[in-house]
């Protein structure tokens, strides 16, 4: 966004204190900028295609990491904050992605896993970090998308603002569904993204993307997504170095609970791959079995010494039957929410009643 417009918006509280970065050295200048430049092309894009206007994107100077998406006077913004930009860097740093790590997971895996993992480590101009970075900012900004497309499409408002850290104060069962909505909706965007790597559209030279390193990008991708949805259950966007666990629950808080969205995901991802693909043949079990590999290679390099995943698996199986029953409830509130059918509908995707 043009610097003078941004103190306007500023100005007339449209915006809240926006983070005015280009003052700083060229390097750090490049790194919000990269956010910068494709959230506002992914904005863009989608705008057009469904006839908003008033679109803006910004970076929020706030330490934290967070994303939002707020309707205000006619306004549609989305935006991040700076904690943001930093935490997800340093998440899908090289150092911690690294050819070490696509090693591993060939050694874990046999037969065409194996061999699609190989054959994307020998893919010209593709960055295994890179692509999962992307895959996740895929996600942030068709979630809050989906948030703006629901504010715009509810009767009731005057003004509208959903922020991304989970809200210990304020439950509202209407809202966790509205979050799972724009969950499945971000879950298409980055399966998009990834269909668009597979195309070639990326490389500077078209490359081939074969079936098995096409599978292989599929866990890749929703694996990124996992990878942050556990740091938000684990509390570390907000507490870098004290690691406090999100006990689990249902109807309560703003968000519902990370284990309950990481679920919806998959499924959904999963629902979207066997439409699309038949002939792939993922099984749920095998989607999952890949991510929890991935999970537990990044998570031994990214925090040796703490035991996430542990206890990560050990609250699937205490809560997967609470938590399946839960999605399943939000599921029938959503299709009766007013926003969300006018969408559905609008969109022409037919649902279950
Ligand atoms: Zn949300």
């Amino acid at each position: 966004m043009d610097i003078d417009f941004m103190y306007k918006l500023k100005e007339y509280n449209i915006i809240d204190n926006p983070f005015d970065y280009k003052y700083l050295d060229a390097e750090i200048i490049e790194k919000y900028q990269f956010f910068a430049d494709q959230f506002e092309k992914l904005y863009e894009e989608k705008n057009e295609r469904y006839n908003l206007t008033d679109c803006f994107f910004y970076i929020r100077d706030d330490i934290s990491c967070n994303a939002f998406a707020r309707n205000k006077r006619g306004y549609n913004i989305i935006g991040i904050t700076k904690g943001y930009a930093v935490q997800m860097l340093e998440a899908f740093d090289e150092k911690i992605i690294s050819n070490n790590s696509i090693n591993k997971l060939i050694e874990s895996n046999n037969g065409s896993i194996s061999s699609g993992y190989k054959k994307l480590l020998k893919t010209n101009d593709f960055s295994v970090s890179k692509f999962m970075l992307n895959c996740s900012n895929q996600f942030t900004f068709g979630h809050e998308f989906q948030h703006i497309l629901q504010f715009n499409s509810s009767k009731i408002i005057v003004e509208n603002y959903i922020s991304e850290n989970i809200d210990l104060s304020n439950f509202c069962i209407k809202r966790h569904a509205w979050e799972l909505d724009a969950d499945f909706f971000a879950t298409w965007d980055v399966f998009g993204y990834i269909l668009n790597v597979k195309n070639g559209y990326y490389f500077k030279n078209k490359q081939d993307i074969n079936e098995n390193a096409f599978i292989c990008l599929l866990f890749l991708g929703i694996g990124s997504i996992c990878i942050t949805k556990t740091f938000s259950y684990f509390g570390k966007w907000n507490y870098k170095n004290d690691i406090k666990k999100i006990n689990f629950y249902t109807k309560k808080h703003s968000h519902p609970h990370p284990l309950v969205r990481i679920l919806h995901i998959l499924d959904s991802y999963h629902d979207q791959i066997k439409d699309s693909f038949p002939s792939l043949k993922i099984d749920k079990q095998g989607l999952l079995n890949n991510v929890m590999l991935l999970m537990e290679i990044y998570f031994k390099t990214q925090s040796p010494n703490k035991k996430i995943l542990s206890s990560f698996f050990k609250d699937i199986d205490r809560y997967l039957n609470i938590a399946n029953e839960y999605k399943d409830e939000l599921y029938d509130i959503a299709i009766k929410d007013e926003a969300i059918r006018t969408l559905l509908n609008k969109r022409n995707i037919k649902f279950k009643e």
